[in-house]
């Protein structure tokens, strides 16, 4: 996503306060042309006010918003380019499913013959031909998801804003949805606006994630970059696992002062080869988890580590028999990445 693309929808200055809190505070963002973009944070910590703010539902204290170059901070929700899929679908129980798609079309007074083909290709879209007879309650949940996400693209917006719309699904079933949603933004080219707390999620359907803390955006970055170079420590902490290593035990360690990340999928336990920075230690915890298996382990000079292995010819018990052993962990320095506190 370069400076090439248009921009589409830009935030200045952003804020919305209820009571006390400051929900959302002086945020200024650019969202690019045809880009899947993700608000990720943790719970409360402003992404669903910025959306609903987008989306014309909640009105800003200050700061403006322009879609298309237009300012449409005052503008009635219905009025705007956008359309909304929820998490809890929001779908019509009493119509069908291809009633329940043809809605938007039916209220801009779009002749019958029309809606029903414009209906068909996003049915189509969502791979649910044949179910254009059912109601809501004889769909499965990732169905009406479908559905939903129908719906709204039938109506060709500008910009689609999804509220954690997979949070509703199980596991599986989420993850497939995720590859389905980014192949469909792919195909129809609409700008996505996403809001997830899940970091997987952010990090594998997006192409920049908005990291959100009390209200601020603090990394504005590719999935990678916010993966391999957190800003600072919160998005270090939030986004996977991490090992942050400071103080003067640190320092020791390292011979340079700060606060280092360096992620656990970068240590390795007893290594033939020679690394950079290597340090002992015994292993305090030992957790299988299938593919990979995590180690805690206590180095000698009284940091926690954690490292991840993969499983290429390891079992579970023989990982097992692991913990309380003297080791050797190692890593290269150029998987040290300085951050903020
Ligand atoms: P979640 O993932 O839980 O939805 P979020 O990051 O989307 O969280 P918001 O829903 O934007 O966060 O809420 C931000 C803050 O504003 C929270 O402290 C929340 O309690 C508060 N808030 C949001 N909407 C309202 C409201 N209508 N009235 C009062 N407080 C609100």
């Amino acid at each position: 996503m370069g400076s090439d693309r248009s921009v589409i929808v830009s935030l200045r200055g952003l804020s919305r306060s209820f009571g006390n809190v400051r929900a959302v505070d002086g945020v200024d963002l650019d969202i690019y042309q045809g880009e899947f973009l993700t608000l990720l944070g943790p719970s409360g910590s402003g992404k669903t006010t910025v959306l609903r703010m987008i989306a014309g539902f909640e009105v800003p204290d200050a700061g403006t918003i322009t879609l298309g170059g237009v300012d449409i901070t005052s503008l009635p929700a219905y009025e705007r380019d956008v359309n909304t899929v929820f998490q809890d679908y929001a779908l019509f129980p009493h119509m069908d499913v291809i009633t329940n798609i043809e809605y938007g079309l039916r209220v801009k007074g779009i002749a019958k013959n029309e809606r029903r083909e414009q209906a068909m290709v996003a049915l189509q879209q969502v791979r649910l031909e044949g179910y254009e007879n059912r109601k809501p309650n004889q769909l499965s949940g990732g169905q009406r998801q479908r559905v939903a996400l129908a719906r709204a693209l039938v109506n060709r917006p500008s910009v689609l804003l999804l509220d954690e719309p997979l949070g509703a699904l199980d596991l599986k079933l989420r993850e497939q949805m995720q590859i389905e949603l980014k192949e469909l933004q792919r195909q129809v080219g609409i700008t996505f606006i996403f809001v997830t707390h899940d970091q997987e999620e952010a990090l594998t359907m997006s192409d920049r994630v908005a990291v959100f803390d009390q209200g601020k955006i603090v990394q504005l970055d590719k999935p990678s970059a916010i993966y391999e170079n957190p800003k600072n420590s919160f998005v270090a902490g939030f986004v996977g696992i991490s090992n942050l290593i400071s103080g003067a035990a640190g320092a020791t360690l390292l011979g340079k002062s700060g606060t280092w990340l360096v992620r656990p999928e970068k240590i390795e336990i007893d290594s033939k080869s020679a690394r950079g920075r290597s340090a002992t230690g015994t292993i305090r915890e030992v957790e299988y988890l299938g593919p990979a298996t995590r180690f805690l382990v206590d180095l000698d000079a009284g940091i926690s580590l954690m490292a991840l292995r993969q499983n290429t010819s390891e079992s579970a018990t023989s990982v097992a028999t692991m913990r309380n052993s003297k080791v050797t962990v190692s890593w290269d320095i150029e998987s040290e990445f300085q951050v903020e506190k």
